[in-house]
């Protein structure tokens, strides 16, 4: 429940002008939420205050005991967390926060040229041979967005804010010194439709329930800046993959609209084997977000011995079955490799 407070540069108040209530602000937060009716305000420059009109919530469904409930369940699934990690993960702490957002909905078209390194067989006998080429190529391709923009300066300031985003990593399975994990258990946001389900702003559900409201510090403005640039950049990686050499992408982001939407959000802090991990837990949906989990013995055993085993296997059925003793045998050192990993690994009862 540790709410780590930084070093109070300045609180400054100013009264709600709605209904006259004050809200307490740090310098430097633009947009505040009046705790006491919910209405939301803009201060853009030093005088001008701006009440937001449409400003929308995602109403919180899981309270904090809830959240531990949906984080532990989530723990227990999967074949690369350690058996029994739900019941055993030991429960450091919970944050809740209701984060606010600029949803920015938008559409972005991409057209792309690039060359494709390609190989032929020229001549013909003798004179026979393979030789590079180069075959232009181009392409387009578009997709609609609710690109999420955290409304603050620091995105780092609490821990997945950014995995939110389409394309972010937002699983991290922890698999120590192990090194044959071929990268497997990680994955990336969706390109979820993030106005979804939203509610006009109201402090139902909010009040009394451990979530703290975030005030937010960047302007609609700069936020729609944030997320071309953030569009432009992901579409530029997407084109990367689509020919050997890019040689023009040329992105055009049209912004539909831009809303302020908070978003209810539990932070459950656990700890395993000597480690803390983190989850993050979508309060509306009920969705775990974004995570990091240690990957379990078992996991770690079944990857060595599928890498080695079937390596080991294939190396001894070409040897033997070709009269390369030296291979054949070569094959089932690799298996034996397997097989002692195994034994080791249970006997050690290391986690
Ligand atoms: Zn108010």
């Amino acid at each position: 429940m540790a709410e780590t407070t930084n070093v109070p540069s300045e609180n400054k108040t100013l009264n709600c002008s709605n209904c006259g209530a004050p809200i307490g602000y740090v310098e430097g937060e633009s947009v505040l939420t009046c705790e006491h009716c919910g209405s939301t305000t803009m201060l853009a420059g030093f005088d001008q205050i701006v009440t937001i009109q449409s400003h929308s919530i995602m109403r919180p469904r899981l309270d904090e005991n809830s959240a531990v409930k949906t984080a532990r369940a989530w723990l227990s699934e999967g074949r690369l967390k350690p058996s029994g990690l739900g019941d055993a993960a030991d429960l450091r702490s919970v944050s809740g926060r209701v984060l606010p957002y600029w949803i920015v909905k938008s559409f972005a078209s991409t057209s792309w040229r690039g060359m494709n390194r390609k190989t032929r067989t020229v001549g013909s006998g003798q004179q026979k041979r393979t030789e590079e080429y180069w075959e232009p190529t181009s392409g387009r391709f578009s997709e609609n967005y609710t690109w999420p923009v955290y409304a603050r300066e620091n995105e780092a300031e609490y821990w997945g804010l950014k995995f939110l985003e389409p394309g972010q990593k937002c699983l991290f399975p922890d698999w120590r010194k192990f090194i044959f994990s071929f990268g497997m258990g990680s994955k990336t946001s969706p390109n979820a439709n993030l106005l979804e389900g939203r509610v006009p702003f109201s402090l139902d559900g909010i009040t009394d329930s451990g979530l703290k409201i975030v005030n937010g510090q960047i302007v609609q403005a700069r936020a729609e800046e944030t997320a071309r640039a953030r569009i432009v950049q992901s579409h530029d990686a997407k084109a990367a993959g689509k020919a050997t050499r890019i040689t023009d992408c040329d992105t055009t982001v049209t912004v539909q609209g831009t809303e302020l939407v908070y978003l209810p959000m539990w932070e459950i802090v656990y700890g395993y084997g000597g480690r803390d991990y983190r989850v993050l837990v979508n309060a509306a949906s009920g969705a775990v977000v974004a995570a990091e989990y240690p990957v379990g013995r078992t996991a770690k055993i079944v990857n060595f011995d599928l890498l080695f085993g079937i390596l080991g296997g294939l190396l001894a059925a070409a040897g033997f079955g070709t009269g390369h003793h030296g291979v054949g045998w070569a094959g089932v050192a690799l298996v034996a490799v397997a097989v002692a990993y195994t034994i080791i690994s249970l006997v050690s009862g290391k986690k």
